[in-house]
């Protein structure tokens, strides 16, 4: 096994497969364009048992994702794709950047969901991207641009009732795509309480109900419950535990 690659929060592993790699979800957290670090004891695994979860149901609705199997608990197998630099960030409910740059008020049920397309580049920030900036640089054709938006769509409407199942509310959150070898888009990297926007419905209040990464970008503490508490109820719902 070789070092492909290391991450923020992931390490990438080549096995004896050319078309197979290795995820070690790791336990380092980081926030604002990594001017903010640290460490949430037990994430690695925690992300990679949800993300692993997650995947795997969303491959039984015919979403295709680079999840193969789950090896260890913090570790993922997944088929190697080249991936499509862009962030695509699906927003339900108003929060975060979004509030931000355009005055909304946070908590505000946005009257459709809302696809943001932003180019995945720390150097840069992260930008926003418009649909003639993604054409201009090339990151994708117009119908990938079309393909991705309608996954990102169908993958909301699962995952928000889902989690509404679990009594979580899905405010928003990132994916990330990746080209295998036939030129397929497969959902790639994570989906977890560090790229997703999870409020409790158990609590009203509005610092205890945040269940995922604004805990440790705002110090609200116990972060490592409120992940805990995501995956109890995820793996419960799918019957994994
Ligand atoms: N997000 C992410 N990685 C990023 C940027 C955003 O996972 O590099 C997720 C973030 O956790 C949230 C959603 O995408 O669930 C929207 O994030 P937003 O644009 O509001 O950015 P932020 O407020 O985190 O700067």
């Amino acid at each position: 096994m070789k070092k492909l690659y290391e991450g923020k929060a992931k390490i990438i592993y080549t096995t004896d497969h050319p078309e197979i790699l290795l995820t070690q979800f790791k336990d380092d957290v980081t926030a604002f364009n990594s001017l903010k670090r640290g460490i949430i004891p037990g994430k690695g695994e925690i992300n990679c048992q949800i993300s692993s979860a997650l995947f795997k149901w969303l491959e039984s609705k015919d979403i295709a994702t680079h999840f193969i199997d789950q090896p260890a608990h913090s570790q993922m197998r997944i088929r190697a794709v080249k991936i499509v630099p862009i962030e695509v960030v699906v927003r339900n409910i108003a929060a975060g950047s979004l509030c931000r740059q355009t005055g909304l008020i946070e908590g505000k049920i946005l009257p459709f969901p809302l696809v943001e397309f932003y180019l995945k580049n720390d150097e840069l920030g992260d930008p926003l991207l418009t649909s003639d900036r993604l054409l201009l640089l090339e990151l994708a054709s117009q119908k990938q641009v079309e393909q991705l938006q309608s996954i990102a769509l169908k993958i909301n409407q699962y995952l928000t009732e889902f989690f509404a199942s679990c009594q979580i509310t899905l405010v928003d959150f990132k994916l990330e795509f990746g080209l295998d070898p036939q030129e397929n888009l497969l959902l790639a990297d994570e989906i977890s309480p560090d790229t997703c926007r999870l409020w409790d419905q158990q609590t009203k209040s509005l610092r205890d109900r945040v269940l995922d990464k604004d805990r440790f970008r705002h110090d609200l503490g116990k972060v490592e419950a409120a992940y805990q508490q995501v995956r109890q109820r995820v793996l419960e719902k799918l019957g994994i535990r």
